[in-house]
């Protein structure tokens, strides 16, 4: 059963996430939309809704939640590279029996004029560098930098939306702090400032990170693509549309 007021358990830490919450609120008056950040972010953007923040305590910590909580679905609306919250949702919300719908931003396609190699991880992001780039940009994850720590004669710049907790585990580097979206403009000059003659990056999609790859194809620059991890199978839209569609006779009485 159900509580009276239905609420809707929303997985976030993404634009999209904060969008939907948004879309949640006023297309559904009377539902308790309830966003949940894994609490990295020191001063996250103001989210519609009500918010939760930290780790549940892995999958079992999740499934007590959803017992608790009893939503009437679960949309996991993380970060494509966000792989273990997204195992953990598909877990719990499958003990639980509640159902759940993956958000995930379409993903990327190569143009006419890129020049992508895709590798499955950071190691082999790393090991593709071997032919190029002495002056490598990494926008990668803080886990995934140390994966490139045995490249001492490269130099990295290295974008961060949050300053990290520890230095670059890189012998010759720069930290950048931004947040995007980017403009083009600004990627090319970044490009152009600092030299930069390869691209490192995570295939997350999405229009807010994009630019930095039409700059490396105008520059032709190589660019490493890590892939995505394989999200958890079940069902997946990639619009917020779509999301609020799948929603909606979640919400019929
Ligand atoms: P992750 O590796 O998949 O998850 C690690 C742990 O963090 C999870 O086991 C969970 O802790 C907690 N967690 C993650 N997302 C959570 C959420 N939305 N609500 C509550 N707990 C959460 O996650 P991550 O890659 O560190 O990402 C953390 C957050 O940052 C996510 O919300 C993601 O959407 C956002 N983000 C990630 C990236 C990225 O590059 N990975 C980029 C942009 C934004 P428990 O096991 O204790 O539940």
């Amino acid at each position: 059963m159900n509580a009276a007021v239905p609420a809707v358990l929303l997985l976030g830490g993404t634009g999209e996430a904060r969008r939907l919450a948004e879309q949640l609120v006023q297309e559904f008056p009377g539902t308790r939309i309830i966003s949940s950040l894994a609490g990295r972010t020191t001063e996250p953007a103001p989210l519609a809704g009500e918010l939760r923040r930290g780790g549940f305590g892995g999958p079992d910590g999740l499934e007590r939640y959803l017992r608790e909580l009893r939503p009437v679905a679960v949309i996991d609306a993380t970060h494509p590279f966000a792989a273990i919250i997204s195992r953990n949702a598909a877990t719990a919300a499958a003990a639980a029996q509640v159902p759940r719908l993956v958000l995930a931003r379409p993903p990327w396609r190569p143009q006419q004029g890129d020049r992508w190699i895709e590798v499955g991880d950071a190691a082999g992001a790393a090991a593709a560098l071997a032919p190029f780039g002495k002056r490598v940009w990494l926008t990668v994850g803080a886990t995934d930098l140390p994966a490139f720590a045995a490249l001492a004669d490269r130099w990295f710049l290295v974008r961060r939306v949050e300053p990290p907790d520890a230095p670059l585990p890189l012998a010759r580097s720069a930290l950048m702090l931004a947040r995007g979206p980017f403009r083009l403009e600004d990627e090319q000059r970044l490009i152009d400032d600092h030299r930069i003659d390869a691209l490192v990056c995570r295939a997350s999609g999405g229009a807010a990170t994009a630019p930095k790859l039409e700059a490396a194809r105008q520059a032709g620059l190589p660019v490493i693509m890590i892939r995505r991890p394989p999200a958890p199978a079940g069902a997946a839209v990639e619009s917020l549309a779509a999301a609020v569609n799948w929603l909606r006779p979640h919400l019929r009485p």
